[in-house]
């Protein structure tokens, strides 16, 4: 462990890092880079503070991009992320999980979010794990090839879960050591994921969601999945989607670390960061203005009762953690 890593940061500090933003749909690699593109986030309001961004690639809803289409904008998400990388200096790509967090630099981790464009040959995954992504969306809100999205879970009696190709995938998804992102799964193929990971030894992940306990919304995880991710030694991120919030939408800071708080009671210590989906929502709870704005957040932790430490935790030194350990199972696999 580098000197870096072992240094907690100091009193009312924290180290950013988060589990999903969609930013690179609206910026181009140049804004990304140096800002000013009304963004929710961009690398210049990443640094100093934020050690990890996962940076997510979603290409639409629906199937009717055909396979080839889709590689060419995958590979220029690739291209985009290491220009703005390069251009804004501060940056780089996340390869190695073990290396989560380390370096002085912010650590960008390229996920695929719903991967309906595949069907043609899933097979085609592996390349897209040796350009980079190392974070694997399965779902997006509609129904794919691979089995039912969240927005099945809508209509009592219409999720059917994963097809035989969804299992076949995630089983692959998991020796081959990827990290398998569950956010926007149905409710079936969430626990029909989790079987097949659970076998292959691998922990659960959400991205971005919140707690079905407090707001009713298909997309949120019951308290049963909360505790199944806890159980993997997995992580779930909590998003600032104003509707998951709150029914009425009229979300605060307060009740992202109320929906934490719960998550956290739930999944256990340690098990619960941030996962804004910066960019991916038109309006983020009021006083937010931004990625710029986490120290919001933060404060709202430590209203709601969490010691420095964990409010810490939550804020990125959990999530980095998580990748670590997973990082190192596969290099000891490999
Ligand atoms: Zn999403």
């Amino acid at each position: 462990m580098t000197e870096n890593l072992a240094k907690a940061p100091a009193a009312g500090e924290f180290r950013l890092a988060d589990a999903h933003c969609d930013t690179l749909t609206v910026l181009s690699p140049w804004r990304l880079a140096f800002g000013g593109g009304g963004s929710q986030l961009d690398l210049p309001r990443l640094a100093g503070r934020a050690k990890l961004q996962f940076m997510a690639c979603w290409l639409g809803g629906g199937a009717g991009l055909a396979a080839a289409a889709a590689l060419r904008r995958l590979w220029q998400h690739i291209l985009d992320l290491r220009y703005a990388a390069a251009l804004s200096g501060g940056a780089e790509i996340l390869r190695d999980l073990a290396l989560a967090g380390q370096g002085g630099k912010v650590q960008l981790l390229s996920a695929l979010e719903g991967l309906d464009y595949l069907a043609d040959d899933w097979r085609l995954v592996d390349q897209l794990y040796a350009w980079g992504f190392r974070s694997f969306g399965l779902f997006w809100n509609n129904d794919s090839f691979l089995g039912c999205g969240a927005a099945a879970n809508q209509t009592p009696g219409r999720d059917g879960g994963l097809t035989a190709a969804g299992r076949e995938l995630v089983r692959h998804l998991a020796a081959a050591g990827w990290l398998v992102d569950l956010a926007h799964a149905s409710e079936r193929s969430f626990w029909q994921a989790a079987e097949i990971l659970a076998d292959a030894g691998r922990p659960l992940f959400v991205s971005h969601t919140c707690c079905r306990a407090l707001c009713g919304h298909w997309r949120n995880l019951s308290d049963e999945q909360l505790h199944a991710i806890g159980a993997s030694g997995g992580m779930v991120g909590i998003t600032l989607a104003p509707q998951f919030l709150r029914a009425d939408g009229r979300a605060e800071a307060a009740d992202w670390a109320r929906h934490v708080t719960h998550a956290v009671e739930l999944a256990g210590a340690g098990r619960v960061c941030l996962g804004g989906d910066w960019d991916g929502v038109d309006i983020l709870p009021c006083g937010i203005a931004g990625v710029e704005d986490a120290g919001a957040l933060y404060r709202a932790l430590l209203a709601a009762s969490f010691d420095a430490d964990a409010a810490a935790g939550v804020m990125g030194d959990d999530l980095m953690a998580f990748l670590r350990r997973l990082g190192e199972n596969l290099r000891q696999m490999s």
